[in-house]
């Protein structure tokens, strides 16, 4: 994150702050001339996935593959859904196995 690009939400009241946080609002928060990071908890998000399994969850919901992000077209017979890998990385992983 920039620093740049950070807003800081002046807070007079810690209760405010408070109630933000349970409501898992997230964001910088300036209260006592103190600065106040509300965030995920090492870098999870509320369903406690950081930041590489959303990488992840994101690439297989748009079909692409889940280790370079190129477009899968595939599908696998099976289960009649989109392979996670795209045809290189199948290769290679097929190649692992063997
Ligand atoms: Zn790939």
């Amino acid at each position: 994150m920039k620093k740049s690009c950070i807003k800081i939400k002046e807070i007079k009241n810690i209760r405010t702050l408070i109630n933000d946080i349970k409501s898992g609002k997230i964001g910088w928060y300036g209260y006592q001339g103190k600065t106040i990071l509300v965030g995920y908890r090492k870098g999870r998000d509320e369903e406690g996935r950081d930041s590489k399994q959303r990488t992840y969850w994101d690439r297989r919901k748009k079909g692409l593959c889940v280790k370079c992000g190129k477009k899968v077209s595939k599908k696998n017979p099976q289960t009649g859904k989109l392979y996670r890998l795209c045809d290189r990385h199948r290769k290679e992983l097929d190649q692992k196995k063997i």
